[in-house]
């Protein structure tokens, strides 16, 4: 058993082993060179090699350790953005095509696993959202769903088939037919079933710029490779991209408690409560019956106390089941596109490098669809989807709102930041466990004060687009509120946009 809030361990990656890959040796040259190991980069890695082109994947750190094992493992043709507001925003011919295109990578997930026999628990489940909320509004979201889901030829019902886990539940639309996995173990697998001679993998090997061009250089901490197109395969795209502009980052807990008693049936459920929702899910393996549960979603870098976010799903947790244990506590990040659909193509500025991104917190199934998509644009085919899902698309209407929101968020951050920089004025200030920006000789510095009175000292300085960072006192490391960027409290990159760790400065005292 783990150590309590160590968040470094989802219940998956806990419980899986990779069989590890080697560090990049040397320079190469290949058709495709695809940057990040999570579910877009191995299903983009599977997809190119099966067409025949040659592919190397380029990992950070572990295949499968970003987001992608750090999810819940559920596969809905659903949105969290609500299929009703994608039908408000974008109409009903493109709520059919999401709908389309997601089922399409749920069964082409299906089809891996049973091609390749992968052993990741995948089985059919129903969907269920529900509101126990004594509110009209979040009567009529619910309702809305079902509406929208229905009219997208998703099988949904509106009433309850079975004894249900929760009580007093006012609306419900549950659509049967979705999807469950072991997110880890399937990435593993997937890695696993790869063609050597077609794909290699190199892990620990940090990609740290790329040029686009005939042929595209990706410089690596290890060595060049020259690639006819490349994938950033990260997430959020590495580097400047037009599209952090138009990107919300969002943080999110999970916790997967053990349960006395039976579990509800398996499934996944989505409760809307009078803030926002909770995802719940039932699992069981050998060490027991579990409840993994995910909630409290902020935007990065704003929350001064994350331990509050936290708390509350634990509270939740408490309130709503009989709990003998919190065995895993962990984070994860998503990203939030203004018009509520993923980002999954070449840049404006770019032709041979691809992107996908925008995910929200749906990106197993739109990571697997971006992996296919791209695949198709690297062989000159314009696929279903590619235009609905383009970063180059124009929808003035569907995205001002969030546009402007994200935008004066940055602007915001900057103006504070800046203008009233500074938590704390002496480093003697900041105490154990605390992490506080102040100035130093006029350098702007980020600091953390360890268990063991050790002061750790990086420059605030965003290396992204010089935003101010800010402590997440929940997992220790400097979060930026501008476009995601994240960084150990030595200031080593952990995810988001920034390709290079936060400065050292000048004079670090000890
Ligand atoms: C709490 C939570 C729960 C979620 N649950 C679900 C769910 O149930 N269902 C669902 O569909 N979606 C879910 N999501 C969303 C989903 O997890 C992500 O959208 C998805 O995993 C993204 O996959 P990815 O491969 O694009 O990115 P990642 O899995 O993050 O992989 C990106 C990889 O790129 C690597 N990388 C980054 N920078 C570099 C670099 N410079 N050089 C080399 N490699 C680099 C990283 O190390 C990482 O391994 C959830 C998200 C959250 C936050």
């Amino acid at each position: 058993m783990r150590k309590d809030r160590d968040f470094t361990e989802s219940i998956w990656t806990a419980s899986a082993h990779s069989k590890g890959y080697p560090r990049l040796s040397n320079n190469l040259e290949v058709d495709v060179a695809i940057i990040g190991g999570g579910i877009t980069g191995i299903s983009a890695a599977a997809m190119l090699t099966a067409k025949g082109k040659n592919v190397v994947v380029l990992e950070a750190h572990s295949i499968g350790k970003g987001s992608t094992g750090y999810s819940t493992g559920n596969l809905y043709a659903t949105v969290g953005e609500r299929l009703s507001s994608i039908d408000s925003k974008h109409g009903e011919e493109k709520l059919f095509q999401v709908v389309d295109s997601r089922m399409f990578a749920i069964n082409f997930i299906q089809e891996q696993v049973n091609k390749h026999s992968i052993d990741c628990e995948f089985q059919r489940i129903p969907w269920h959202l529900f509101t126990t909320s004594a509110s009209k509004e979040k009567d009529e979201e619910v309702e809305k769903e079902f509406d929208a889901a229905h009219r997208a030829n998703l099988e949904a019902i509106n009433s309850l088939p079975y004894i249900f886990p929760f009580p007093n539940v006012s609306k419900i639309t549950i659509i049967d037919h979705q999807a469950q996995i072991n997110p880890y173990k399937y990435v593993l697998g997937l890695a696993d079933s790869l063609d050597p001679e077609k794909c290699q993998i190199f892990e620990h090997t940090k990609v740290l710029n790329v040029e686009d061009g005939t042929p595209c250089v990706v410089h690596t901490n290890q060595g060049i490779v020259k690639a006819d197109q490349v994938i950033m395969a990260t997430h959020s795209p590495k580097g400047i991209y037009e599209v952090h502009t138009e990107m919300e980052a969002y943080r999110e807990f999970a916790l997967a408690a053990k349960i006395k008693g039976t579990l509800p049936l398996e499934g996944i459920y989505w409760h809307v409560n009078d803030s926002y929702q909770y995802s719940i899910r039932p699992y069981s393996n050998e060490d027991g019956n579990f409840l993994i549960i995910i909630g409290e979603p902020y935007l990065v870098g704003t929350v001064n106390n994350t331990e509050e976010c936290l708390l509350k799903v634990e509270q939740y947790l408490y309130e709503h089941f009989d709990v003998e244990s919190i065995v895993y506590r962990w984070a994860a990040q998503n990203y939030k596109s203004a018009d509520g659909l993923p980002y999954i193509g070449t840049s404006p500025l770019q032709s041979n490098v691809f992107i996908a991104t925008g995910f929200k917190a749906d990106g197993l199934v739109y990571g697997t669809l971006a992996a296919s998509i791209i695949t198709d644009s690297i062989f000159g085919i314009e696929n279903d989807w590619t235009k609905l899902y383009n970063p180059k698309r124009f929808t003035p209407l569907a995205t001002a709102g969030q546009f402007f929101k994200e935008n004066a968020n940055v602007i915001t951050s900057l103006i504070k930041d800046y203008f009233f920089y500074g938590e704390v004025d002496k480093l003697k200030e900041i105490k154990v466990g605390e992490g506080k920006t102040l100035k130093l000789d006029d350098e702007k510095i980020a600091a953390y004060r360890d268990e063991n009175n050790k002061l750790h000292i990086v420059s605030s300085v965003c290396t992204h687009l010089g935003c101010i960072v800010h402590f997440n006192n929940a997992e220790k490391s400097w979060d930026c509120p501008c476009h995601g960027s994240r960084f150990t409290i030595d200031g080593e990159v952990i995810e988001g946009p920034a390709y290079k760790n936060l400065a050292k400065p000048k004079d670090t005292p000890s």
